[in-house]
């Protein structure tokens, strides 16, 4: 009787119905991840066609479609699971290396004291003060030469002219 009444309600299940679904599709997908076949198999056994039906729906309505297969299972291919933990060891490597390849005596280290609130040391110091020196020059030579740019410019447009 009450299947009857959910087919004369088209493709739209009351909340009750979907809800309840939702429920043993997320209990379904508890077993699948964390138990075995035993379990599974105890479960489906235990629910009626249409129960089964309903939270195949849901199930469905839950998986996101952006997303691949392989990323989707990714989860239980222990291959996949290994690149993953490789891909983040390399990934905490690189920045350990980075850090590395900032020693004392550098602009980066001189930054670094400042961020950490620690009086730069005399290496950082005289690092930062060339650093300072070189970019001062570069934004002059820079200045100079548009300067020098637009000078060439106007005196074209006065002959133009
Ligand atoms: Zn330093």
């Amino acid at each position: 009787m009450r299947d009857h009444t959910f087919r004369n309600r088209g493709t739209v299940p009351d909340m009750n119905r979907a809800d309840q679904a939702v429920i043993h599709g997320l209990e379904l997908v508890g077993l699948v991840r964390d138990t075995g076949l035993d379990d599974i198999t105890l479960f489906i056994n235990n629910r009626t066609r249409a129960d089964l039906e309903a939270l195949t729906v849901a199930l469905a309505a839950m998986v996101p479609i952006d997303q691949a297969p392989s990323e989707l299972l990714a989860w239980c291919d222990p291959d996949a699971q290994r690149r993953e933990r490789a891909r983040r060891h390399r990934i905490l490597r690189a920045a350990e290396v980075r850090r590395v390849l900032r020693p004392h005596g550098t602009h980066a280290a001189y930054a670094r004291h400042k961020n950490d609130g620690t009086t730069p040391c005399d290496l950082c110091v005289a690092a930062e003060r060339t650093y300072q020196r070189d970019r001062k020059r570069r934004v002059r030579a820079e200045q100079l030469r548009a300067a020098s740019v637009m000078s060439d410019t106007v005196d074209g447009m006065q002959v133009a002219s």
